[in-house]
């Protein structure tokens, strides 16, 4: 057979541990014999960040602005323990954090749907996806304890020296302040990725916040999702018969759970951070779980909601097979081919990757599975290594191409 063509590459992002193990797996077993992979490599393994000074991460988010299109592995994010394991310069940022500082956007999280994991609320059909904020709230705030009886004020003061101000408080007593901040360029962003990608994937779209109580601070939110989706993207919606929709975040909650899924779910920061926990936990695993930054310019970065998996590499390292799911990172790779061979015209290449990804599904209905959903699917699983699971979704990827 002649291997798919990539007329354009796409920026591969390597990383540590046990994924970066699966990740050469993947390219040799999955990848390789069917496409002739044209990639611009960037080595985000820690060690290779620490000899770089970090430099490699920067360039790889540009090269992902410039090429459109990037996959990446999950990376350690080092603590003062790994910067010990691997003696390191310093305590080297989030590569996630440089990167998306440099791309902007929102992160879109989906769970992978297999008809062998029920998903825990029984109403879900469809996959719910989850568009996170990705920029500030509580996770950019300023905290200080109240020593005692006092007033706390909130002032801003502009370049021209004139100053908004109001009472936050007047304390009898000890208490605490907690000081945040969003920008509005940073809002339009995460709405345009939004509705972006709600019209890409054909979906519905909520949108939640509590404007009834912060009238200000997520009133704000809420226009600006209104005022962009009136002049951008009601008309293309209705084209396609989608629903552009707010509501507040506790209806929404509600609303959630009695629904079919199949749509996407905006959620500022903080709301996205929990609310995705919940979602992909009642979905079934984190392994399960497809995850790409979309930047306002349209440039997408695919990676797997999980981590390195550093537990089963120790027990790797120690010469075990290990059974670790490779499934999230395979739809890394699927998802950036497919965006590629979209933006290039080639077909091959899309159709290629979503074969790859009914194999993966089909055997995963099978019964034939890593551990992890050994344990969800009961007694009727097979348990698997990592490698026999790629095998026998490399199996069934000859069987549909011969
Ligand atoms: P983790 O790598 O997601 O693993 C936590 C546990 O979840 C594992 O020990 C394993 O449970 C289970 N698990 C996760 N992915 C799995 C998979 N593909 N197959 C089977 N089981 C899986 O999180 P962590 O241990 O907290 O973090 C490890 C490293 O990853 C850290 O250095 C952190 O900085 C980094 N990290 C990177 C990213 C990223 O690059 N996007 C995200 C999160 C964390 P059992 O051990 O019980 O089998
Ligand atoms: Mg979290």
């Amino acid at each position: 057979m002649d291997k798919i063509i990539m007329q354009n590459p796409i920026v591969e992002m390597d990383g540590d541990e046990m994924t970066r193990i699966l990740w050469q797996q993947i390219k040799d077993e999955l990848l390789s014999p069917f496409v002739a992979l044209n990639t611009e490599y960037y080595d985000l393994g820690l060690k290779h960040r620490d000899e770089t000074d970090d430099q490699v991460t920067v360039d790889a988010a540009l090269a992902t602005k410039r090429l459109g299109v990037a996959v990446k592995c999950a990376t350690i994010t080092p603590n003062a323990q790994r910067v010990e394991e691997y003696n390191l310069k310093k305590m080297w940022k989030s590569p996630n954090g440089t990167i998306r500082a440099i791309l902007d956007g929102t992160v879109f999280r989906a769970p992978i749907i297999a008809k062998n994991i029920e998903p825990a609320v029984r109403f879900w059909k469809k996959p719910i996806t989850i568009a996170r904020h990705a920029y500030g709230d509580v996770y950019k705030s300023v905290e200080l304890p109240a020593p005692g009886p006092g007033r706390a004020e909130l002032t801003f003061t502009g370049e021209d020296g004139t100053t908004l101000s109001t009472v936050v408080h007047d304390f009898k007593g000890p208490g605490l302040l907690q000081g945040m901040h969003n920008t509005d360029s940073s809002i339009r962003a995460f709405a345009h990725s939004c509705f972006r990608f709600a019209l890409e994937t054909n979906q519905d779209l909520w949108f939640c916040a509590k404007d009834t109580i912060s009238k200000t601070y997520d009133q704000t939110f809420k226009l600006t999702f209104e005022a962009i989706y009136n002049e951008d993207y009601k008309a293309a919606f209705e084209e396609k018969g989608l629903t552009y929709f707010y509501t507040l975040i506790d209806d929404a909650v509600a609303r959630v759970i009695r629904s079919e899924g199949g749509f996407i779910w905006a959620l500022k920061n903080y709301d996205g951070d929990v609310m995705s926990d919940m979602v992909s936990t009642a979905f079934g695993s984190l392994a399960m779980m497809t995850s790409v930054l979309v930047s306002p310019e349209g440039v997408y970065e695919y990676e797997a909601a999980h981590g390195t998996v550093t537990r089963h590499y120790y027990r790797y390292l120690k010469g075990e097979e290990t059974s670790t799911n490779p499934v999230a990172t395979i739809f890394a790779w699927t998802g950036a081919l497919a965006k590629r061979g979209e933006l290039d015209g080639n077909q091959a290449l899309t159709d290629f990757a979503k074969l790859l990804e009914k194999a993966c599904i089909d055997t995963v209905e099978a019964g034939q599975v890593t551990g992890d959903l050994a344990a969800l699917i009961g007694p009727t699983a097979t348990k698997l290594t990592s490698l026999q699971f790629l095998r026998a979704i490399r199996a069934r990827v000859e069987a549909a191409i011969a």
